[in-house]
Order: structure tokens, then sequence, then C-alpha cells
């Protein structure tokens, strides 16, 4: 007979069947709780049920495999064993926990059950055995609170009204017993309060449940260990799960553990920390803890916790003792620990430790969500200490946290001026202004209506993510740097201040009042989460610093792996620069009629439009001459600021009515200026008037129709070249060819090109003048007859706005119609205007790619779309074998970013050599 499969991994006493890369089979928990025992770390002993179990669990209409029961039965034994305690024995009782533990981490997402075991027949045992019945009756009503919560309500199916949990209700009942004995926190509550709650609580249950409470250790297990696995499916785990993408099939472990005690007195604590400092990166040890505490104390925010270390204490926790003073000898072993890990893991870890009278038990290890700051120093960081590769530093900062660095913060001059209305912690980076809501669904509604909006709550919950995940900013008044919203927004680089304690919420009020002020919902605020300030108004906000000299060391480490090359979509002078400061390669399109809008375009414009209005040739040969300066200027000031470095200059794309003027006075000045009657000027717009204009007369169309204009163009560019030259500059223009559709009309032009080349070689008296001519590829049937368009064209540049435009039939300004209903109802799984469509665009672009380069080898190609600075469409240019991707100048950081993470992640496929910009 087969052996029976194993669904128990055990590990304890410096032991364990798991390691830290068995995620996928004992979720994150399990896995890294096994490594920690590995590493001889004090670690309660227990045992993983597998996700496997879980899957199996929805399987088989939540049934387990009938080995299970066994293999767990001779787990607890094994955990007895190394405790020298019987689970349920009146005498000596050991005591479980049983918590929940998917792949990823999902905070606070799915349950836990703490001190499982306490029933009528092993509470006076634990009592006689620690003489201290305060803790084992506040031990015990904790479990009944967990147990009938997570177990009897939710895993049950239990739908209860508003506000009427039994957590809830429990929660009154404790608040009540706290007003009776004049207690202000938990920890005044004496033995005799504490015994007396637990016999209401009891009541209390039965009443609300309708079944009594049950008082047998194995039934609190089982039940316990079904009711994390139906936690799997339970309402905020799937929604957080939507939100981060966690597929649902994955599953969740559940891991079994000796109960260790924070809560045994003023010598026991419990805590959580980071090996680094989670929002600045800081390689120094951070976290807080709390005397007499167990479990979830610290992170929800019921008392303020206390600082672990004299070098982390803030503002705010200057008077609070820290853990190195008030108990050096646990202090020490746990930096100790700190060390390990952080080596260990080669990353920044997120711990929670427990001290049971003096002695430090390790309850869990993983990596730590951080803000973009804090990712970006600790990779650069990490790097410099030789502890990770440059390839892995790459791999450790994500495209959207590199954007929160790229992002707004409050105006610093702004900020000065303003007026504090409360101070907390820094939980999540950046500035954000926006109007006071009080609720999730205020969150979320508000900002539908495009509010931007400040979520401020007493403190969040996992019912609250969508609301969090809506806002601009988030705003608690209780809490620290490990609550529930402090971790929720560091993970998503949300800008977040937390535990704000002069702020009084009144969520049923909306109002929130600090300092004498009353704010109502609707009023605007604005928060410093990289500082942990919050003001009152709406402060303006301004784009960050791009020459932070970590940003540059890693992204030169970026540079140093990624293949593609990156370029930026610039247009003028000044943007050409902004593009360089962020490290463009060159230019991917300029496009030239730029030139005749917004500052400084009155003169070019009208005389565009004079051309534009020419009834003849001769006439249309005058206006462009009256042009070409300013044309050649334009072009030359940006070849000047690119000096060195490629620049592709896109041929008059718009179709020219769009130049038209509208105003009579405009009209009038035109026709004076070109001796004709108002009429008649009127008369010629009307001609150029068209039905379908992005598919009409425009493009290579126009150079083909009116080769003086594309003439002129050329002129401007190759003259701006040689001018450059002759004054000791390196220009690398490269003409760019708009809405080709065959070869034929890239032959048109050419000998255009050749003809002017010839004409300007002479008039500088130039024996070579370099430049590339290519063509844009953004019309299918030049992709589909790419290896057509590679005879005239040296370069193609994909414009996938307008190939997804074509390639899809939607018209890019009418997709407002539709494309909500196609996204909601699941049609198209994202906007193809954003991602790119790798599954037709895509395939386009490779046929394109293939059959150029099967005519020329070397055909550069790039890519000069919106799609140039989208991470996952980046990802898909670099395995198209692109030499480029153009994007916004803002966005090069992050195209540097996806380039080389793709590159990373693709080298052992094929070796990474850099590509041509
Ligand atoms: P989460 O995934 O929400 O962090 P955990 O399973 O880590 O949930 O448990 C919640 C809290 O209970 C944590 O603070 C944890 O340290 C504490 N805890 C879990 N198991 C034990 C145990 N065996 N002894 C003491 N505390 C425990
Ligand atoms: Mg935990
Ligand atoms: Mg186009």
């Amino acid at each position: 007979m087969a052996k029976a499969k194993k669904y128990v991994y055990f590990f304890g006493a410096g032991k364990a069947d798991g390691r830290a890369d068995m995620k996928e089979l004992l979720g994150g928990k399990g896995a890294n709780l096994a490594e920690m025992v590995n590493l001889k770390m004090p670690v309660p002993p227990g045992f993983t049920i597998t996700t496997e179990v879980c899957t199996y669990y929805y399987a088989h209409g939540r049934k387990f495999p009938k080995e299970l029961e066994g293999q767990v039965r001779a787990a607890v034994a094994r955990v007895e064993k190394i405790m020298g305690k019987k689970f349920g024995d009146p005498a000596d009782p050991l005591l479980l926990s049983c918590r929940s533990g998917a792949r990823a981490s999902m905070p606070g997402m799915m349950e836990t059950v703490l001190n499982i075991g306490l029933t009528g027949a092993t509470i006076p045992g634990m009592i006689a055995l620690t003489g201290n019945p305060r803790f084992v009756w506040d031990a015990y009503r904790r479990l009944i609170m967990m147990y009938s919560d997570v177990v009897m309500e939710k895993a049950a199916g239990v739908e209860p009204a508003e506000d009427m949990g039994i957590r809830r209700q429990l929660e009154r009942l404790m608040d009540q017993a706290k007003r009776q004995a004049g207690a202000k926190a938990d920890t005044d509550l004496s033995a005799e309060d504490l015994q007396a709650l637990c016999g209401r609580f009891r009541d209390k249950v039965r009443e609300v449940l309708g079944k009594p409470f049950p008082d047998d250790p194995r039934e609190q297990l089982w039940g316990a260990v079904g009711a994390v696995f139906q936690s799997w499916n339970g309402k905020r785990a799937v929604s957080y799960r939507r939100i981060e993408g966690i597929p649902d099939w994955w599953g969740t472990a559940v891991n079994v553990q000796a109960m260790v005690f924070g809560n045994m007195g003023d010598d026991s604590a419990t805590g959580v920390a980071f090996t680094r400092n989670p929002a600045t990166g800081e390689n120094a040890f951070f976290g807080e803890w709390l005397t007499n505490a167990q479990g979830e104390d610290v992170v929800a925010g019921i008392r303020t916790p206390n600082p672990l270390n004299v070098a982390t204490k803030s503002e705010h926790t200057q008077h609070l003792a820290s853990l190195e003073e008030a108990m050096p000898a646990v202090y020490k072993p746990l930096v100790a620990i700190r060390n390990k890990l952080d080596s260990h893991y080669r990353d920044m870890q997120d711990i929670e430790f427990t001290i049971e009278r003096g002695v430090l038990w390790m309850l869990q290890t993983r990596t730590g969500k951080r803000t973009g700051t804090a990712a970006l120093r600790m990779a650069v960081e990490m790097m410099r200490e030789r502890l990770i590769s440059k390839e892995t530093a790459v791999a450790r900062v994500t495209p959207a946290q590199l954007d929160e660095l790229l992002h707004r913060i409050l105006d610093p001059k702004a900020e000065k001026g303003a007026t504090v209305l409360a101070k907390g912690l820094p939980a999540g980076p950046g500035g954000a202004a926006g109007r006071l809501v009080f609720t999730a669904a205020d969150a979320v509604a508000w900002t539908e209506r495009g509010e931007p909006v400040v979520l401020c709550r007493e403190e969040t919950n996992p019912e609250d993510v969508e609301g969090m995940r809506a806002a601009a900013a988030i705003l608690t008044a209780r809490g620290g740097m490990t609550s529930h919203a402090a971790l929720v927004a560091r993970g998503w680089g949300k800008c977040c201040v937390v535990g704000a304690g002069a702020l009084h919420v009144d969520a049923q009020a909306r109002t929130v009042a600090a300092g004498g002020r009353t704010l109502r919902e609707g009023d605007w605020v604005s928060l410093n989460g990289s500082r942990g300030v919050v003001y009152l108004d709406r402060l303006p906000t301004v784009d960050p610093d791009p020459e932070n000299p970590l940003l540059v060391e890693f992204l030169a480490a970026c540079d140093k792996v990624r293949r593609l090359g990156v370029r930026a979509n610039a247009d003028s002078p000044k943007d050409a620069a902004v593009a360089r400061t962020f490290g463009a390669e060159g230019i991917g399109l300029l496009r030239t009629e730029h030139m005749f809008y917004g500052e400084g375009s009155d003169q070019p414009l009208f005389l565009l439009r004079k051309m534009i209005l020419s009834k003849t040739p001769a006439e249309r040969r005058a206006a462009c001459a009256e042009l070409f300066p300013h044309v050649k200027a334009d072009i030359k000031g940006t070849l000047a600021a690119m000096d060195g470095l490629p620049v592709t200059i896109r041929l008059l794309d718009p179709p020219l009515h769009e130049f038209v003027p509208q105003s009579e006075e405009k009209q009038r000045e035109l026709a004076q200026s070109l001796g004709i009657g108002l009429g008649d000027v009127r008369k010629r717009a009307e001609a150029l008037h068209e039905s379908n204009p992005m598919m009409g007369h425009r493009g290579v169309r126009l150079g083909v129709t009116y080769p003086e204009v594309s003439e002129m163009q050329i002129r401007a560019v190759l003259e701006a070249a040689a001018e450059l030259r002759a004054e000791g500059k390196k220009a690398l223009p490269e003409i760019m060819i708009p809405v080709t559709c065959t070869v034929e009309e890239l032959k048109d032009q050419q000998a255009l090109i050749g003809k002017v080349k010839a004409e300007v070689m002479q008039k500088f008296n130039l024996r070579k003048l370099d430049f590339l001519v290519g063509t844009m590829i953004e019309i299918p049937r030049a992709a589909l007859t790419a290896g057509r368009m590679a005879e005239a064209a040296e370069f193609f540049s994909f414009g996938t706005n307008d190939l997804t435009q074509m390639c899809f039939g939607f018209s890019r300004d009418d997709i407002g119609a539709f494309m909500p209903d196609y996204l909601a109802r699941k049609v198209l799984p994202a906007d193809p205007f954003q991602s790119l469509d790798q599954e037709g665009v895509g395939e386009l672009i490779k046929v394109g790619i293939e059959r150029g380069r099967a005519t020329r080898p070397k055909l550069k190609v790039g890519i000069c779309g919106e799609h140039g600075g989208d991470p996952a469409s980046i990802h898909f240019c670099h395995l198209a074998g692109m030499d480029y991707v153009s994007c916004s100048p803002f966005r090069v950081p992050i195209a540097r970013l996806s380039a080389a993470q793709i590159a990373v992640k693709d080298a052992p496929r094929k070796k990474a050599g850099k590509g041509r910009a």
C-alpha cells in the first residue's frame, strides 16, 4: 500500500519538516516558522496543516481527508512531549493557537484563535499552575471572544445586523465591566472582574448564537481548524485577494502551535518589529511592544505601544519605556535574532515575538511591506553591503513603489505656512489633499464622483479595505506603525497618517475634532504621510526630486541589467531636458505639430494656417518658406538639448482642419494676409472638412499631396543637424514618416529626402550627413506588409495608440461610452489603450518585427505609444525583441526599472546584451 499522504508538517525543538521555500504547501507563516526552527531560534513547537488540505476541503464539500485526524493527533502528541504538558489535561494543560497562513501575506484578512484548550476542567489547573488567576481569566475571555466570532459566527455563516456581531456585543460587555470597575485599560481589570465577565460572555454567546460555548478542548481545536479554512472564503479575504490579484485556488494552510503568554504579568510582553525601518528603509531595528498583552493588542491600537529601543523613540513615544531599557536581558537576544534573520533572508523581515516571564519566543517572520522610499533605500544599501546582487536589488522595488518616489508631495513652501490640525505617525509616503469622509463606503462613493477624499477613522479594520483603496489618503486617530492602516497603506504606497491621538473621530456624526476645531464631512485636509502631519485646508502638491542619490544609484543598476533602450516622447527643448535628467537615452517621438500649440505658437500657427489655406503650389511654397525658419529653430533646439542622442522627428501628422481658425477675427487676419476675401477663407476651410478625420487626409498622405510641405520639414531637420555639426554638436536625427500603409508611400517621400539631402550637403559643404529614415507602424496593413516596409525604412516605431485603435476598430476618443461596461463585464481584461493587448495588437507587432527584420536584419525597432511607460507592455516589448521603448519623460525611470526587471526574469532564457536606443 502506498504511504499515506503527508498533510501535517511538524516544527519544534530545533527540527522542522518544512523550510522557507515551501510556501506553496505550508503557507508563508508555516514555512517561515519551520525556517526559524531550523535556524535554532526559540519558536513554540507546533505543526502546519498544508494548503492541500484547504483545496481538498473545498473540493469535497467541506470535508477533511480521512488521514488528517490521525496525523493531527500524532503531531499534538509531539507538541505535548516537547512542552511536557497535555492538551486537555486538568492538572497541567497545554494550550494551543490556531493560525491561518496563506502563501502571500494577507495581513489581518484571515482568522486566528488563541488559548484553545481552556475549559471548565482545565481552568482550575491553569490557575493552580500559574498562581495567576487574572491571567487565566484574561486568556479565557480572549478565547471566548475570538472563538465565538471566528468559529461560531463567521465560519458558521451567521450574518449579524450592523454592529451586532458577537465580537462587538462582547466588547460592549467588556466596556461595561471596565466602567463598573473604574478601569481605564483592559489591564486594570482584576481577576474577579474578568471571571465574572467570562460568565457573562458565555451567557451572551448562548443567547446570541443559540449554542453553548464548547467546553471540550478537541471540539475547540477542530472548530478552529475548520474555521481557518472557512475564512479563506470569507468576505474580507475574498475582497483583499481581488485587490491584490491573489488567485482563489491557492488556499491557506493552518498552523497549530503551543501557546506562549505575553499576558502573564509585567515580566511578560508581546511585540511586533521590523529588521529595518519600513517607512524610511534605515538599517535600524524598529518596532513596538506592550507589557502584559497578548496577540493582536499591539496592532489593534488598544493601548499606544511602546518603542522597541531608544534610538527609534519619536516625539510621541519619548516618554514611554523601550524594551531595550525595560528588559535588556531579552532585548539583547532579540537583536541577535534580528541580525540573523536580516542576513539570512537578505531582506527586511516583519517579526512577531512574545516574552513569557522574561523568556523570548519568536512567533512569526515574513518579508515586510514597505514604502517606496524604504524599498529603494534597502535595495541600494543591501546591494552596497553585498547582501544581494544588483539583479536582486532591481527586482526588490516594484514599479508602483518607484512611482511613489516620483510622486507628488505637499509643496514644502505651502506646508511651512499651513495650520497643523494634528500629528501622528508617518505610515504611508508622499502627500495628498482630500475631503474628509468617515466611512469606507463614502470613500468609495465620493471617489467615484471624482472627489479626492481622506478616509478618517478611529482605526481601520480589514472591512475598510475597499474604502482605503479608493481614498487619496488615510488618517487614523489610533494605532501604531504596525497597525492595520499602516500595514495596508505601506503595501499600497498610499499616503497615510496613523495614531494622530489628538483627533476625536465621531463617525456617526461625521465629524472630527482636534485642538478646539471641529471639521465635518467634505472639509479639506492635507496629509504629509512621510512625516505624519495633518494640515487644515487643501495644500498644493509638487513633484519630487529626480536627482535623489539613492534613486540615481538604483537606476544605474537597472541600466546595467536591462537590454531595452529607454527613450522619451518629448516635443520641446524643455521636455527634452527633463527627459535627460530622468535618464532618457534619446527621443522616440518628437511631434513637429507641437510647435503650433500653446505658448509662443502664435506666429508659427499663423504661418501654418496661411500654408493650409493656400490654393496653389506657388502660394503654398511661399507660405512654407515663411514657416521654414520657425520649424528649423524648433527642431534645432531639441536636437541641441539631446546632443549626442538620437531624436526621432515625426513629420506633420494631424489632419489639417485641426489648425483652421474658427474665430472671425483670425479668419479676417488670414484673409488679409493672403489677399483674399473672408468668404474665400471660409470656403477653403470648409473644403478641408472631413467626416472621419482620424482616417482622413493626414500623416504621409499630406506629404504625398503637398510634397512642398514635407520638403520644408525635411530641410528644416537636415539643416538644423548640419548647423549643429558646424557648432561642434552631435545631432542624430531620425526622420519618421507617420500613418503609412504601403512601402510606396515611403518611397515617394524618400525621393524628396534624397533630393533635399543632396542640396543641404552642398549648401553646408558636407561629405557626409548622418540620419535615419523610418516609419511609424500604426496601421495593421503596415505591420502585415512589414517585409516590404523595411525595404525603405531603416527603423520602425510602433505607434500603438493608433495601432490599437485600428486593430480593435475602437475610436480612441469614443471608448468612454462602452469601455467601462466592457471592463465591468470582463468582455475585455483591461483597457487596451492602457495596457497593450498582447493577444491581438501584440501579434501585429510580433509579425511586424519578424517580417521587417527578415528584410533588414539590423532594422531598429521601438514603441512610442502610451504603452511605452506601462510595465506589462514594456515586458512584452522586451520579449518581442524591440530595441527601445519611448514614453513620457516622467515615466522614464519606471521604464528603466521595468526593462531591467524583465531582463532579470528573462535572463535564464536569453543572455542580456544591451540593445540600441
Ligand atoms: P496574523 O496573520 O493576523 O498576523 P497570527 O496567526 O500571526 O495572525 O496571530 C495573531 C496574533 O496572535 C499575533 O500577534 C501572534 O503573534 C499571536 N499568536 C499566535 N500564535 C501564538 C502563540 N502560539 N502564542 C502566543 N501568541 C500567539
Ligand atoms: Mg501575525
Ligand atoms: Mg498616430
